[in-house]
């Protein structure tokens, strides 16, 4: 079914700045009738203001700054343009965790021949890397490698194969291909022995804390305990730790993962280099399944529109993976290099916008939220986070019922419009929260239409403020019928405890 409610709220007030919208005490920082969130990677071809407002006006959510690349002190300066020249789009830094890689290539890259002999020696003790000799930065050295052993360089498009230990060791160019920059590097017969998070991992996360920023992704997590200790590096609550799945073993503990962080990504490239390639599709839906039974995000990331970094057009297998990870029922589809140094950011942006559109005519929005329980949230009964996850249930079912034209969830800590959103319904998701921080960081969730800052801690103030708004806005008539989720006002502990139907009156 069509999401029935969500083109008649297409309102000429697209067009108001976010400036504009706090100067009229209402703020609403993002309004979209696209449900899926875009996540575009910033970097050397998106860095400028010109280039940072067109990706704003083509409709990203979240800028990811990648901080695997550059220094610190760079990364810090990229998330400072971004926020000044997209004030209202969240920030996610991405931190590269253990990552293997090689030493640096000379500019322009090299061409690796297939058959070619290349000696492999320890990162630390050669700086760069050559058409015949690559340094790789493995923490353990390299002096463990056997006869046989492959290594992946970057997504896996070259791979070598160590031929000879003695008298030094080489490997041979199974699958040839230009190499560029500090590639990842991986070495499927050896489990990641680095620790998570990694020394340097501590000092970004330390840069960061000024920043503000509203997410922070972590890569190579392996356990629940990796993802306790990040948190604890990080030391913020209001932050949300998205787990990078790219490996087997966060595969294996995908639900403990899914439970203890804030959201997932599905991490492809390394991903298809760590397990079978054509693994790669039911993993992708196992994952985002995971993440929408726990109320998480779900980013599916990684060569989307790859072929994008050079061509104005994508091909018909992108434009359809596109498609079916929307319909796999992934909150976010996310952009690397085609906006970090592609030559059309803006366009693959706007290209993907279109994609994702006309995807979601398609979803199956009663099936998917049929299918959904509250125990994964909490199997504590008497946990609050289980009572917000019963009251959306009963919202959705609500609204469904009543043809409701929006529901309106109260939240000032995101919790409840995570919980409505997992269960994808067709009307707008209107949120309605105390800062501007918290807004952004709602940009993560799938189908929030609309993010009122509204500074009451009164929740029944903060319906009013909504559906005032949401008539003077033309996006509900007197009549309609909305769903409010929020929490009493008698609760020793703040929860989302109500749900209620009212029914839109144009005065009070
Ligand atoms: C990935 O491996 O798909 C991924 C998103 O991680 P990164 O780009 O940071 O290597």
């Amino acid at each position: 079914m069509p999401p029935t409610k969500v083109t008649a709220v297409n309102a000429p007030h697209l067009a108001t700045t976010f400036s504009d919208q706090v100067a009229a005490g209402i703020r609403r920082p993002s309004f979209s009738e696209r449900r899926t969130r875009i996540v575009a990677t910033i970097g050397p071809a998106s860095d400028s203001p010109e280039v940072l407002a067109a990706l704003g006006e083509a409709g990203i959510d979240v800028a990811r700054v990648a901080m695997a690349h550059g220094s610190i002190d760079d990364c810090i300066a990229r998330i400072r343009r971004v926020r000044a020249a997209l004030p209202s789009v969240a920030i996610m830094a991405d931190l590269p965790g253990p990552k293997v890689r090689s030493t640096s290539f000379p500019e322009g890259g090299v061409m690796l021949e297939q058959g070619a002999l290349v000696v492999v020696t320890d990162g630390a003790s050669s700086p760069e890397s050559s058409a015949r000799q690559i340094g790789v930065c493995l923490e353990e050295g390299v002096d463990h490698l056997r006869v046989g052993d492959h290594l992946i360089v970057g997504d896996g498009g070259v791979t070598m194969e160590v031929s000879s230990i003695e008298p030094r060791l080489e490997a041979t160019v199974t699958c040839g291909g230009k190499v560029q920059g500090r590639p990842g590097i991986t070495i499927p017969e050896h489990p990641m022995v680095a620790d998570t998070p990694t020394v340097e991992d501590l000092a970004r996360i330390q840069a960061l804390r000024a920043e503000g920023v509203e997410a922070i992704a972590a890569s190579f997590v392996r356990s629940e305990e990796d993802v306790y200790k990040i948190r604890a590096a990080i030391d913020d609550p209001e932050i949300l730790l998205i787990a990078k799945i790219e490996t087997r073993e966060a595969v294996e503990h995908i639900d403990e993962i899914v439970r203890s962080a804030d959201g997932v990504m599905v991490a492809r490239g390394d991903l298809g280099v760590r397990l079978p390639l054509e693994d790669v599709p039911s993993l992708q839906k196992q994952i985002i399944r995971a993440g929408v039974r726990f109320g998480r995000p779900v980013i599916t990331a990684t060569q989307m529109l790859e072929s994008m970094i050079s061509n104005n057009v994508p091909t018909r297998a992108e434009v359809t993976d596109v498609a079916n990870a929307v319909l796999d029922g992934t909150s976010a589809v996310m952009l690397s290099a085609e906006t970090a140094v592609g030559h059309d950011p803006a366009l693959v942006v706007e290209t993907m916008a279109r994609i994702l559109k006309r995807a979601e005519l398609d979803f199956d929005y009663i099936r998917w939220g049929s299918n959904l329980g509250v125990q994964e949230i909490s199997d504590d009964r008497a946990s609050t986070l289980r009572i917000t996850a019963s009251i959306t249930a009963a919202g959705w079912r609500a609204a469904l019922e009543e043809d409701a034209a929006a529901i309106i969830a109260c939240s000032n800590s995101g919790m409840t419009v995570r919980s409505i959103s997992r269960f994808r319904p067709s009307m707008p998701i209107v949120a309605v929260t105390k800062t501007e921080f918290r807004a952004r960081q709602l940009h993560m969730s799938w189908g929030v239409a609309e993010v009122i800052v509204h500074p009451s801690e009164d929740s029944y103030v903060q319906t009013y403020a909504a559906i005032d708004h949401l008539l003077s806005e033309g996006l509900v008539v007197p009549g309609d019928v909305v769903v409010v989720l929020a929490g009493s006002r008698d609760t020793a502990v703040p929860m989302t405890d109500t749900v209620r139907l009212m029914r839109v009156q144009q005065h009070r």
